[in-house]
């Protein structure tokens, strides 16, 4: 048993220095990637409870000049500690407003959601950052929906809930990503602009047979009915749960059971086909 303890531990180590090592080069490669064009933003659809287009969130890829795709989850973070989020929050902004564009040209002008990081939404110009992007774009706010996280409100509550507001009198709205992980109150929920909340997917993952997640998305749908509140809620892969949601509610949805994360140009052939 001392052996392997032993080995344990050296093993453990090991892979902690590997973890280290990959962090720096990640911080790195990333340091370089928005000046070598690696980024894309892919869309994903979102549905109404009767399964038509109600918008499509952005989310962020990055492709590394060896080939390798790096989750969002490893280097959102990583950009956030740099301080990288920034230029690439305003990339990521600028990007969704050109697709939006390209949508609507198309024939299908769906609403945006783009995520906001906590240190990009806090950074001092951030509110001028989203006008001059929207008066460059020719953008309406109104086809934006911003979706910040429950950490961002816990930290900075009352400036947080002041720059909103100043953003919700432009036109934004605002959505709160991964609802249920975190520990925003009612109290401050009714105090923001809020226009959506969003049932993180690690609810939904063993719905319905999950008892505990089953209750906590059926108060979830019962508070934001009170509130007055559309709810999404993602990461529906089967035809059970999108089932139980239309008898629980009947939350807006989004998964890969409608649509997986694309590039612009398959999502705009998608809803050709199926217009
Ligand atoms: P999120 O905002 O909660 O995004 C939803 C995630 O769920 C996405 O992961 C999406 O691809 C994934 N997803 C969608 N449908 C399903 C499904 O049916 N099953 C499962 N298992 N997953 C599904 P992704 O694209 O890997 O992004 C991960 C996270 O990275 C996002 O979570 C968000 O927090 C962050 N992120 C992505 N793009 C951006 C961005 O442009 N800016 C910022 N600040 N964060 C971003
Ligand atoms: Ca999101
Ligand atoms: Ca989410
Ligand atoms: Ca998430």
């Amino acid at each position: 048993a001392k052996a392997a303890g032993r080995n344990g531990a050296a093993l453990f180590e090991t892979t902690m220095l590997a973890a280290a090592e990959n962090t720096l080069m990640l911080e790195r490669d990333l340091g370089n990637a928005l000046d070598n064009d690696e980024f894309a933003l892919h869309l994903q659809l979102q549905v109404s409870p009767d399964g038509q287009p109600i918008g499509a969130e952005s989310l962020l890829r990055w492709r590394r000049a060896d080939g390798v795709l790096v989750p969002p989850d490893v280097f959102i973070p990583i950009a956030e500690k740099t301080g990288l989020i920034v230029p690439l929050g305003t990339w990521v902004l600028r990007q969704a407003c050109l697709s939006w564009l390209r949508l609507s040209r198309a024939g299908h002008a769906l609403p945006l959601s783009v995520n906001v990081s906590p240190r990009q939404f806090q950074q001092a110009d951030f509110v001028d950052v989203v006008r001059s992007i929207l008066a460059e774009t020719g953008v309406p706010a109104t086809q934006l929906i911003f979706e910040l996280t429950e950490g961002l409100l816990v930290e900075n509550m009352d400036a947080t809930v002041a720059r909103m507001h100043v953003l919700a009198e432009l036109g934004i709205r605002f959505s709160i990503d991964d609802f249920g992980t975190g520990y925003s109150s009612l109290a401050y929920l009714q105090k923001m602009p809020l226009y959506e909340l969003k049932i993180d997917k690690g609810f939904m993952r063993d719905m319905p047979h999950d008892v505990n997640g089953t209750a906590l998305v059926k108060s979830i749908l019962a508070m934001a009915g009170q509130l007055g509140l559309r709810v999404v809620a993602e990461g529906i892969e089967t035809r059970e749960q999108a089932q139980f949601l239309a008898s629980h509610g009947k939350p807006c949805m989004q998964g890969f059971l409608f649509c997986r994360p694309m590039p612009l140009g398959e999502l705009i052939s998608q809803l050709e086909a199926a217009a």
